[in-house]
């Protein structure tokens, strides 16, 4: 990649998000030179952050910015001739501030640079907003629970049999249960250490309840189909 510098010194004076060509971008507007994008599913690895960059993005409204576009190697001006940019750093006479912009760099998440930057990730070097680190955790949180938890009717456990192979050629521990229903754990996908088999085994012949967690925005996606990922006994 080559980073050319596409504007050296403007006011931006606005930004809101954007479609162009297919991806969701964010527009910045510029006092004297137009519109550019920052695409944000090529440079934002996780669609919810996608709010928290363009709030970052308004931050900016009314400050003095250089902007940078990187162009493959092999073809010069790709991106740079055609409006992208990929980040954004404040210009200050603020000499404090420019000392804090070239020793912390970009902020990863966002592509900002504007003396703000307050987190380090340590050994690599790399800085962040605190803002962008909090979010992106936050999000990463909001993903492992971005399920549901779906407990079944509590039943007593009849039978453990494992290895069964299904049609599709998984292997699967499956349950059988008093009321005559089975439930299936996937191995490979959820219990590739046995931990799950073992303590159903363990629980036969006492009550229990399964658990399945199905993603949010498809609730019953695994439990309908009888899977679980987790069984515990009810005293
Ligand atoms: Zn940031």
């Amino acid at each position: 990649m080559s980073i050319v510098e596409v504007i050296k010194a403007d006011e931006v004076t606005c930004a809101e998000m954007n479609q162009r060509d297919g991806c969701q971008c964010i527009r910045v507007s510029f006092k004297k030179n137009k519109d550019r994008f920052l695409n944000l599913d090529t440079s934002c690895s996780d669609k919810n952050l996608y709010e928290n960059v363009l709030k970052a993005y308004n931050s900016l409204i009314g400050k003095i910015v250089a902007v940078n576009c990187w162009d493959p190697e092999k073809e010069p001006g790709l991106y740079s001739n055609s409006d992208w940019f990929k980040d954004m750093r404040v210009l200050n006479d603020d000499e404090s501030i420019s000392a804090h912009i070239s020793a912390k760099g970009f902020c990863e998440v966002c592509g900002i640079a504007d003396g703000l930057l307050n987190y380090s990730k340590g050994a690599k070097g790399k800085w962040l907003h605190y803002s962008c680190k909090f979010n992106r955790e936050g999000s990463k949180k909001s993903k492992s629970n971005g399920c549901l938890k779906q407990i079944a009717v509590p039943n007593i456990l009849i039978e453990v049999n494992t290895n069964v192979v299904f049609a599709d050629g998984s292997i699967n521990t499956v349950l059988k249960l008093s009321d005559g229903t089975k439930k299936t754990i996937n191995i490979k996908v959820f219990d590739r250490n046995l931990a799950i088999t073992k303590k159903a085994k363990s629980l036969i012949g006492e009550k229990v309840k399964t658990t399945c967690w199905d993603p949010i925005n498809e609730p019953g996606k695994w439990s309908s189909l009888g899977y679980f990922n987790d069984i515990d006994k009810i005293i």
